[in-house]
């Protein structure tokens, strides 16, 4: 997911998907199997979300058929609406199928996972301009190898990636 629109370099707003949060929800889900301080399965949240944002993950250009931006804009909104529930899923079944989960770790990271695009979104909606810097370091952690591709590979590729993480978490 999730930010659905984005500061561009040149303070020009444009519309580009950020990974799904659904991958780092998994990710989530792993850590809380292993750390059991919330406080370190925060920090490990916060971290395992940049390093899955460095790995090219080819959704870029979802949306892109649309072909106006309000278009494009309700077609991101329907995506990450169902990005969000699937996520809300994955820990809803993980947590009903593990009564002995470790519950502050789990929520320790998932704040931590979920925390990098909610700031993103915070802060782009309520137009706080002094943090406008967030957005665009964030922006280039994504960009880091300047490698895009087609989100034909790229979902399928986050997919595999989630569905991964989550069979070592269970
Ligand atoms: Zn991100």
């Amino acid at each position: 997911m999730a930010p659905v629109s984005a500061l561009s370099d040149t303070g020009a707003l444009c519309y580009y998907i950020d990974m799904f949060i659904t991958p780092h929800t998994s990710a989530a889900i792993w850590i809380s199997t292993k750390v059991t301080d919330p406080v370190l399965a925060f920090a490990f949240g916060l971290i395992s979300h940049f390093i899955l944002d460095i790995i090219p993950h080819g959704d870029e250009d979802i949306g892109s058929h649309k072909k106006t931006k309000r278009g494009r804009f309700i077609y991101m909104m329907k995506v990450a609406t169902v990005d969000v529930i699937l996520s809300v899923v994955l820990v809803y079944f993980y947590i009903t199928r593990h009564q002995d989960y470790n519950r502050p770790a789990m929520a320790g990271a998932i704040v931590g996972a979920w925390l990098p695009d909610v700031a993103w979104i915070v802060i782009e909606n309520f137009k706080m301009t002094a943090l406008y810097w967030y957005i665009v370091w964030h922006g280039r952690i994504h960009n880091a190898f300047n490698w895009r591709y087609s989100p034909v590979y790229g979902v399928p590729f986050q997919i595999i990636v989630t569905l991964l993480i989550l069979k070592v978490s269970y």
